[in-house]
């Protein structure tokens, strides 16, 4: 049996709405891949290789070289059994993700001095019984850890303030290398007609945010044991749902 363990997608999930995480994470049923979600891990897989090379050899991936990592990940993708691209055209897809990555890789990618990619957490906290797990994408050579997004508009400037997912992560970096990160940032891919980019920074968390993630984590995983799952309705959460018919029959 998988030994339980929490994230903050789980986090997330449990808190928008407690029977789509019994649906997702208990029951494990299938949630098919749309359009979006085909662009972000196509763009993120592709900027991934470009930041490993980066901070393995010193070097920035060609752009054309990071156009056929992107048009072969894109394509690796779309071999996915499970997958609905809701009437969206392949190919339209296919441009938007080629455009973001583009410009990921000409204006952002030169300005990166990544140390560490992808770097694994998992971690024991004495108020959760799950272990917490998770991904940092980057953390630069200087400290600074960050996410990458692929969004359909600008994100506000406050947002990073706020965001569960930094706060989740420096809290994770702080238990890995003893000390806070040096900053926060994240880099924001937009969907719009001329794609653009978004650069958000701040200072690292404060323990009273530390802390009061650390308490939410601990009350989703008391919630999520206490083996009560409730829907959530909403048009802002059910819209976007995958588990319509089987909600139907709560
Ligand atoms: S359809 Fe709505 S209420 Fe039902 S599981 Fe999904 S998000 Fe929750």
């Amino acid at each position: 049996m998988e030994h339980p363990y929490i994230s903050v997608s789980r986090i997330r999930c449990y808190l928008s709405c407690s029977l789509k995480y019994y649906f997702r994470y208990e029951l494990k049923l299938p949630s098919p891949m749309n359009g979006a979600l085909l662009i972000g891990k196509a763009v993120h897989s592709s900027v991934e290789a470009a930041l490993r090379l980066k901070a393995e050899r010193k070097i920035d991936m060609p752009i054309d070289t990071l156009m056929d990592v992107y048009s072969q990940n894109f394509h690796q993708l779309l071999l996915t059994d499970n997958i609905d691209l809701e009437g969206k055209e392949r190919s339209d897809l296919k441009d938007t993700g080629y455009g973001l990555t583009k410009l990921f890789g000409k204006e952002i990618l030169p300005k990166k001095n990544p140390a560490f990619i992808e770097h694994e957490f998992n971690l024991s906290f004495e108020n959760v019984p799950y272990v917490f797990k998770g991904f940092i994408d980057e953390i630069s050579e200087d400290g600074v850890l960050s996410d990458l997004k692929t969004a359909a508009k600008s994100w506000s400037e406050d947002s990073i303030l706020t965001d569960m997912q930094l706060s989740g992560y420096c809290l994770a970096y702080k238990h890995i290398f003893g000390k806070l990160p040096k900053g926060l940032r994240l880099d924001i891919l937009i969907k719009t007609k001329t794609p653009k980019t978004q650069i958000l920074t701040c200072g690292p968390r404060d323990e009273r945010i530390l802390e009061r993630f650390l308490r939410i984590m601990g009350n989703t995983v008391a919630l999520i044991d206490s083996k009560i799952f409730v829907p959530s309705e909403s048009v802002f959460n059910c819209s976007t749902c995958d588990y319509g018919e089987e909600c139907r029959k709560f």
